[in-house]
């Protein structure tokens, strides 16, 4: 059978579906920990007898908060059921799309990239951004204000700023840059341009032409799967690498999951997203970060205790199975860090 997928994008493939499970592995590990419930102690017991169980179903259970004053409840639960409902949904489209990108569907995969990537992910930012101010429109009904499509550039690039401001790497790429790839229909190096060409067939906007005859990517040459493969491995790992800072940044404000203390896993993260990094896109801040995390590890041969160099060939090694080969005496071990946490 002929093989469709290019091996040239194997790594990068992988490394995406890497940043996935992460995403998975957070829905997994919450919820049996009780991550994303409500807990309240009472006050006395007069507030414990009110708590009626019969009252504690669905909306009415909803419009009993409010009546009784329980904003506060309200809000954690809104923030905490929407943040997992979210991410829950933008897990199952990436997955979806990786797959339809690997059979060579490409008209498939950018289209369902398109909602988790301007939609979702601007829930997820938000509520790490401004918490309060994204649930408050949500319990006051104002579903408008969520309507992605109706939320200004500036207020756009203001929550994921302000996102940025609330993760590990602050200032790892910038606002901007984000909101571009997603939302701009002026850039080439974004998705949008393409997501209006993968989802109409003619678009009468001029900025939007399609080719000649390459109606909805169908009739798609070589060349041209060629070039969407490109954009598409060149943009989605940095905006799923985004997507897992926001995450775990909101994850750490609202408890703790053994996933944030895994640093192995951290470790194999940033490296991974190093090596998917070209010339032209490479972040001075997670390459600082990557060395950084690497010198946690005991990089010496075991055998001729020599130090072992961290060249492409161990990088990727580090990365798939923790571990490396010493070019001296060639043995090779499995990584021992340091760190005691
Ligand atoms: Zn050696």
């Amino acid at each position: 059978m002929k093989r469709i997928f290019p091996k040239k994008y194997q790594f990068v493939h992988e490394y995406s579906f890497f940043l996935h499970d992460i995403l998975v592995s957070i829905i997994k590990e919450g919820e049996p920990s009780k991550l994303f419930e409500v807990k309240r102690t009472f006050k006395d017991d007069a507030e414990a007898n009110n708590w009626n169980s019969q009252k504690l179903k669905g909306k009415e259970f909803w419009f009993w908060l409010r009546e009784n004053g329980y904003e506060d409840i309200l809000r954690e639960y809104s923030q905490k059921q929407v943040f997992i409902a979210t991410l829950s949904d933008f897990c199952h489209y990436i997955y979806t799309s990786l797959k339809s990108s690997e059979k060579g569907k490409l008209s498939v995969a950018y289209e369902l990239i398109r909602k988790p990537l301007k939609e979702n992910l601007l829930f997820l930012e938000w509520l790490l951004a401004d918490p309060e101010e994204f649930s408050d429109n949500f319990n006051e009904g104002k579903v408008l204000d969520l309507a992605v499509s109706k939320i200004s550039k500036e207020k756009k690039i203001k929550i994921i700023s302000d996102a940025l401001k609330n993760s590990k790497y602050p200032s790892w790429i910038s606002a901007e840059f984000i909101y571009e790839l997603r939302y701009s229909k002026k850039v080439d190096f974004g998705f949008e341009k393409l997501w209006n060409r993968a989802t109409h067939l003619i678009t009468n906007f001029e900025d939007f032409k399609t080719e000649n005859e390459n109606l909805n990517f169908v009739f798609s040459d070589d060349d041209a799967k060629e070039s969407l493969w490109t954009q598409y491995y060149k943009i989605l790992p940095f905006l799923l690498f985004h997507t897992v800072q926001v995450t775990l940044g909101y994850i750490s404000k609202i408890g703790e999951l053994p996933i944030l203390d895994d640093f192995l896993l951290e470790a194999r993260k940033m490296i991974g997203f190093t090596l998917v990094l070209n010339k032209d896109s490479k972040s001075d801040v997670i390459l600082k970060a990557a060395k950084e995390m690497l010198k946690e590890f005991d990089l010496h041969c075991p055998l001729c205790k020599q130090k072992v160099k961290l060249n492409k060939y161990n990088l990727i090694n580090f990365y798939k199975d923790s571990l490396l080969e010493c070019r001296i005496c060639h043995t090779v071990f499995q990584l021992n860090y340091n760190r005691t946490v």
